[in-house]
Order: structure tokens, then C-alpha cells, then sequence
């Protein structure tokens, strides 16, 4: 019998099919840590291109990838009970507000996000250190359990900040890639007007005491300092090796005010001052821009359920693959999503098709690779590829392959990225390190 052909009743009513198809099939831990192991007889995404492949043996030890028996292509499961697909990358995240759930249902995009006032700034001030850490790891290990091995973080508080999710970032074992902004805009309504003014000297100090915790730098917009303060924020975190990054093109209003001040648009003055590792959401991005997006270089990261849920149009993605742009994903607030970035990929792939006006385009391995391969293209891809290969990190993610989704499908990864539940996975590994354990 074919196990593809069974239904989810069938499945349940006779199990003994399963162990007498997968009798091959083995987990095997020799160490109670887990840090090293075997799968056999499984289907792993291997390889840049992310794309399953039979496996006789998947084994790990001390950190690295140590075996991967690689066979045929597999379009269906084929009896092979274990998947193993790479560790997930958040990369746009603020988990600082993961206490406070749909918070901002009522309220508008400034009524709850926005500093000094907004409604997420006010209740950061008011939660205790001890259970601001207590919940961010909470949530940390809500991503491990799903899929998600390392997240990029915009980490509000300063240095203060940037200590608390190191400290939830160790407890839980997820990587946490730490992006703080000063803990008060450092000018003012009035000195924003003035593009030649600098950074007041407490905020340069201050921001080279943040980047000895913090991975790099994070503002909400090209807004919120003047273009001397952008030039001098790029030299102080070039200096120290630390990264850059900045919400573009979020709303129409961020591109207005940019142009009302500068002559320029805030995506256009991103890339002249600021030179940043990693462009977030693009929303209202036009076909010029996408063009200087494409022809920078950089990558962008693309929030489509946190635009949608604050009312906003949808990131043009479509447009943004076709142009070539490195695309990675995000969930954006903890206010707005869960941290489950299946969710994201199984969204976004519906919104790329839609744009596209093609049921055939994009193929989910473009959309796979955007929580996976193209993480690999930024500055943190030596130690997060996003990719398995032997002698590569042991950054992985082990899919129980018995779900009838999976063992019925007719495209595997396409199955993957849109039926994923958190329940179909069996462990999450972060550089040999289980984070995660059904
Ligand atoms: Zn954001």
C-alpha cells in the first residue's frame, strides 16, 4: 500500500503501517545531552539551495554537521519519517513588548509604538527587570519550539535593553543578534530641522556603551536624527564592527517627512548615510526605489502580518524578487505576532503568488529561503549560513514526517512552508545545542 494515498482516519486507525513502512528509520542519541546524534532513512533540505533530498544518515557531533549520506531528490516523503530542514532566522523582531499581546488593537501605529509616549514605551518603563527577562526568554523558547533557531532584534531601553535579552538570549538558548537604539531620541522636533547637527555628545558615549553589549544599532526611522548624526552613527559602529539597521518605507508618512526636510526619501537616505546591514519592511516601496534597493545590494527584511495587522498595505514582494533583492523574514512586534515565523513564510507565500498573477510562481523553495539561505548573505552567515552541509554547523530543526500532511503531499516543501504546526516538530538544534525538545 502506498502510505500517500491513506487519510487522516486511516492513518490513526492502523498505525501498524507505520512501523512496518519506517522500520528503517532511526533517532538515535548515544549522548543524554544530545549533543551529538543520527537520524537514518530521513529527507533533509540540504544544500544552498534548500531543497529536500533523500538521506541515508544525518549525524552531528561537537557542533558540526559530521555526516549527511545524501541520495535522490524526494518530491514525496516516501515513507521517511524524520525531515531535517535548517535552524529559521527571525530577522526582524522586537521581543521587548512580547508581554503585552494585541495591545495595540485599539490603538493607532503612534498610540502604541511610538516614543516618548506610546502605550509599548510607557509599560516598558513600568515592568520589573527580573520579569522582563523572565518573559522575553519565555518567548525566546516559544520560537525554539518553533523552528526558530537565532532572531535580529530591535531592542529598545539602550543599554539597559540590550543586557536583559542577553540574559533571555542565554536562558533560553536561542541567539539573540541585539540591535539597541538609545534610550531617549537624542534631538529634538527643532534640531531635527537642522540636517548638519550633530549627535550630542552624552548620545555618541552612550551609544558606544550600548554596542559592548549590543551586536549594532537600531532607530524606527531615518527621521528621528539628523544626516550628521546618521554620519556619525555609521562611523562609531564601523569603528567597533557592529551592525546597522532601520525601518524604511514602513508608511507613505516616512518618506513625506524625509522629503520635506532633506529633498530625499528616507529609503534613498538609508543607503547614502547610513550604508545599513538590513533595510526593514519596504511596505509602500515604488518601483524607483525597489530599483535602488536592488542596485545597493542590501537586504531586506519583509514583516507582512505586522503591516497588515497595523492596517498598512502589503510589502511588494513580488516586485522585490523579481528585482533580485535578498529578502529575509520577520514577525516584527511582540505586540502584533507570536514568534511562530511558519506562520510568516506560509503568509507571505500566498502574498507573492497573489502579486506575482501566477498559481505557478513563486516555488516555496524561494520562500523557504528567505527564513533559511539568505540569511547566510549578511554579515552574521559564517556562523548562521542558514544552509546544512557536512563540516557546516549543526543548525538544524528535525520535522516528524508521519503527519498525513506530509506523507501525503505531492511538493514537500511546499507543504513545509504552509501546513507547518508547531506540533510537527521534534527538536531544534543551534550549533549542536538542542534549544528544543518535543
Ligand atoms: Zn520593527
Amino acid at each position: 500500500m502506498h502510505f500517500g494515498t491513506m487519510d487522516r482516519r486511516e492513518y490513526k486507525r492502523n498505525p501498524g503501517c507505520i512501523s512496518r513502512i519506517f522500520f528503517k528509520s532511526t533517532y538515535l542519541y548515544p549522548m543524554r545531552d544530545f549533543s551529538q546524534g543520527t537520524i537514518t532513512d530521513c529527507v533533509v533540505w540540504a544544500g544552498p539551495d534548500v531543497a529536500p533530498v533523500r538521506c541515508g544518515a544525518f549525524a552531528w557531533e561537537a557542533g558540526k554537521i559530521t555526516g549527511m549520506v545524501l541520495g535522490e531528490a524526494a518530491t514525496e516523503a516516501g515513507g521517511c519519517r524524520y525531515g531535517v530542514i535548517p535552524g529559521l532566522v527571525n530577522a526582524h523582531t522586537h521581543v521587548g513588548d512580547c508581554f503585552l499581546p494585541e495591545v495595540a488593537v485599539p490603538l493607532t501605529l503612534e498610540e502604541a509604538f511610538f516614543r516618548p509616549h506610546g502605550y509599548k514605551y510607557r509599560a516598558l518603563e513600568s515592568i520589573s527587570a527580573a520579569d522582563h527577562v523572565r518573559q522575553m526568554s519565555g518567548f525566546l523558547g516559544e520560537m525554539a519550539a518553533s523552528g526558530t533557531v537565532a532572531h535580529v532584534d530591535f531592542r529598545e531601553q539602550g543599554l539597559e535593553g540590550a543586557r536583559r535579552l542577553r540574559e533571555a538570549s542565554d536562558l533560553s538558548g536561542v541567539r539573540s543578534l541585539i540591535l539597541g537604539q538609545l534610550k531617549v531620541s537624542p534631538q529634538s522636533e527643532a534640531e531635527l530641522s537642522d540636517a548638519e547637527r550633530p549627535l550630542p555628545a552624552g548620545a555618541a558615549e552612550e551609544l558606544k556603551e550600548m554596542l559592548s553589549v549590543a551586536d549594532g544599532f537600531s532607530e524606527s526611522t531615518m527621521n528621528d536624527l539628523t544626516d550628521a548624526a546618521w554620519r556619525e552613527v555609521r562611523s562609531i559602529t564601523r569603528d567597533l564592527d557592529r551592525a546597522r539597521a532601520i525601518h524604511c518605507l514602513e508608511n507613505g508618512g516616512y518618506r513625506a517627512l524625509s522629503l520635506s526636510r532633506t529633498g530625499k526619501g528616507d529609503l534613498e537616505r538609508a543607503l547614502e548615510l547610513l550604508d545599513p546591514d538590513l533595510v526593514v519592511h519596504l511596505t509602500v516601496a515604488m518601483d524607483a526605489e525597489i530599483d535602488l534597493l536592488a542596485a545597493s545590494g542590501k537586504t531586506a527584511v519583509l514583516n507582512p502580518r505586522a503591516n497588515a495587522a497595523l492596517g498598512l498595505p502589503l510589502p511588494p514582494v513580488a516586485k522585490l524578487m523579481k528585482a533580485g533583492v535578498n529578502l529575509l523574514l520577520g514577525t516584527d512586534n511582540g505586540i502584533l505576532n507570536g514568534p511562530d515565523l511558519f506562520r510568516e513564510l506560509d503568509f507571505i507565500y500566498r502574498l507573492a503568488r497573489s502579486q506575482w498573477g501566477d498559481g505557478r510562481h513563486p516555488l516555496p523553495g524561494e520562500i523557504l529561503k528567505m527564513a533559511t539561505a539568505n540569511f547566510g548573505r549578511t554579515r552574521w552567515g559564517a556562523e548562521i549560513p542558514g544552509t546544512l552541509s557536512e563540516g557546516g554547523p549543526a543548525t538544524f530543526v528535525v520535522v516528524d514526517l508521519t503527519r498525513p500532511h506530509f506523507q501525503n503531499s505531492r511538493d514537500l516543501t511546499g507543504t513545509l512552508i504552509t501546513r507547518t504546526a508547531p506540533g510537527d516538530l521534534l527538536q531544534t538544534v543551534f550549533r549542536g545545542k538542542t534549544v528544543y525538545h518535543a
